[in-house]
């Protein structure tokens, strides 16, 4: 797993992606293959490989993603619409790049996720 992932490419500018917000901490980029009309991913310039490495090597990551999220849709107006953030950690719940990553999720009208 310290192969080097898409996303540190992304954020070198070694490959293209489409960066919707940028701070010193925090970049976020357009999903290429989008699952609602907001697809949006955010990572932490610091690398980790899932949410529990993160927490464990540099718990304040969380805080920079989270402001990141909540300045983002507040300009951009999805705090009005509503909006789901989902992170997968490992490959049996849907990881496939191993560096830790938000997806933020808006546009649809979601289901009540996890309720019986
Ligand atoms: P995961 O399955 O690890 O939770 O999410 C990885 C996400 O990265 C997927 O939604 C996938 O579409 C996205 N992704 C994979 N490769 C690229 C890429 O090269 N550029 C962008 N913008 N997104 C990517």
């Amino acid at each position: 797993m310290d192969d080097v992932t898409i996303f540190e490419k992304i954020i070198k500018k070694e490959i293209p992606a489409e960066i919707v917000f940028e701070n010193h901490n925090v970049l976020a980029f357009k999903d290429i293959s989008p699952q609602a009309s907001t697809h949006v991913l955010f990572i932490h310039k610091e690398k980790s490989t899932n949410i529990n490495e993160m927490i464990e090597k540099n718990p304040t990551q969380i805080s920079d993603i989270f402001k990141a999220i909540k300045e983002f849709t507040e300009l951009e107006g999805i705090d009005q619409h509503g909006f789901r953030v989902v992170t997968n950690c490992g490959a049996r719940a849907g990881q496939s790049v191993f560096y830790t990553h938000f997806h933020l999720l808006s546009g649809e009208s979601f289901g009540n996720f996890g309720r019986a």
